[in-house]
């Protein structure tokens, strides 16, 4: 499951999460503002349940909050598609600390070809 949210809103859930110094302006009425309705319910709803923070970064391919390493597929597409995603797991909403990547990949390069050797422990030739 995926929320679409900019980072500027993740930013603002990291904050208000964070108890940051300079992060006092980021209260619950500036989420209700800033975020889209079903974002916040989910961040409300994770807290209410006591999975927290509701919040966690994907780190090294795994949730944060409940430590599972996530499918390489999850974790690559997270990477890829900006916003909060939900993890597996534990359900709580997830975010790439790192900024997307917006340029493709480059092409994987092919493995330079084994040199060839003459051939060994045969035998010689008549
Ligand atoms: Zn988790």
């Amino acid at each position: 499951m995926k929320f679409d949210a900019t980072p500027a809103q993740v930013g603002l859930l990291v904050r208000h999460l964070a108890h940051l110094p300079g992060s006092q302006g980021v209260t619950h009425e500036t989420l209700e503002h800033e975020l889209p309705r079903g974002l916040l319910e989910r961040y409300d709803w994770l807290q209410k349940v006591g999975h927290t923070p509701p919040l966690v970064a994907l780190e090294h391919g795994a949730c944060s909050g409940c430590h599972i390493r996530l499918p390489t597929m999850f974790a690559s597409h997270a990477r890829l598609r900006a916003g909060v995603h939900t993890c597996p797991h534990c359900q709580r909403l997830l975010y790439i600390p790192e900024a997307p990547v917006e340029e493709p990949a480059p092409p994987p390069q092919k493995p330079p070809k084994p040199a060839r050797r003459p051939r060994v422990g045969g035998r010689p030739r008549a």
